[in-house]
C-alpha cells in the first residue's frame, strides 16, 4: 500500500470530518454513560490536527501518523486523548513507509498493545479496545475492506450490552448497560473514514 501525498491528506481529512461531523453523536453517548464531553474532545483533537496541513501531509505516512498522535495527545482531554493519540504514534512507529498488509497486521498489534498498557485495559470491557481488538482480528485473517468496515460498525454495536470495567463509564456499574460506549463508537467512525478513503470501492 503505497499511500501518495493527496491520498495522505484525503486520509486526514477525512479522519477529522467523521469526528467533528458526528460530535453531537459523541456527546450525547458520553452524556448516557460518561461526563458527555467525548464529542467536544475529538473534535477538538481533530480540529488541531486539521491546523497542520499542509505541512502534516508532507510527512511520510509513519512521521504523519506520529504527528497525529502527538496534537491528539496534547489536544484532547480526557482518557480518550493518550489512549487515541497512542495509537496514532504506535502505529506510526511500527509502519514503514509502503507498508504490505502483512505490516500493518503487526503495527496494529504493537499499536493495540501500547493502548492497553496505558489504559491498563483490554478488550471485554466497554471501551474503543473492545472495538479495536475484533477488527485487527479480521485484518489478521486477512478480510477486506468491507468485511473491516462492517466488523468496526458491528464491534461498536456489541458494547451495547456490556458492564464497563475501566474509564467513567464503570462508575455506574449495572446502569452501564444497554449504551454504547462512547469511545467504540469514535475508533468505528474512523476505521470507517480510513476504509472510505484507502478502499473507497468497500462502501459502495
Ligand atoms: P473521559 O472518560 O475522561 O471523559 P472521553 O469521554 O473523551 O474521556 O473518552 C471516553 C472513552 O475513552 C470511553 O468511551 C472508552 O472507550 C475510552 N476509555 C476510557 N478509559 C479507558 C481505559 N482505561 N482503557 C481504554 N479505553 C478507555
Ligand atoms: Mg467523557
Amino acid at each position: 500500500m503505497s499511500l501518495d501525498r493527496d491520498t495522505r491528506e484525503r486520509l486526514v481529512r477525512a479522519l477529522a470530518a467523521a469526528m467533528i461531523e458526528h460530535a453531537d453523536e459523541l456527546t450525547s453517548l458520553d452524556q448516557a454513560i460518561g461526563d458527555g464531553d467525548h464529542g467536544l474532545n475529538m473534535k477538538r483533537g481533530f480540529e488541531a490536527v486539521l491546523a497542520t496541513l499542509p505541512g502534516l501531509a508532507d510527512k511520510a505516512l509513519p512521521e504523519m501518523l506520529k504527528a497525529i498522535g502527538l496534537t491528539l495527545v496534547m489536544k484532547v482531554g480526557g482518557a480518550s486523548g493518550p489512549l487515541v493519540g497512542t495509537f496514532f504514534t504506535e502505529l506510526g512507529k511500527a509502519l514503514p513507509e509502503t507498508p504490505a498488509r502483512a505490516d500493518l497486521v503487526a503495527a496494529t498489534d504493537k499499536a493495540i498493545t501500547a493502548v492497553k498498557a496505558r489504559g491498563r485495559s483490554d478488550a471485554g470491557q466497554k471501551t474503543l479496545l473492545d472495538v479495536l481488538v475484533p477488527v485487527q482480528t479480521v485484518l489478521a485473517a486477512g478480510g477486506d475492506a468491507g468485511a473491516i468496515a462492517a466488523e468496526a460498525a458491528r464491534a461498536a454495536d456489541r458494547t451495547i450490552p456490556m458492564l464497563a470495567i475501566r474509564g467513567r463509564a464503570s462508575f455506574l456499574g449495572e446502569r452501564s448497560i444497554g449504551h454504547m460506549d462512547p469511545g467504540s463508537r469514535s475508533a468505528s467512525l474512523l476505521i470507517g473514514a480510513a476504509v472510505a478513503t484507502l478502499a473507497p470501492e468497500a462502501n459502495s
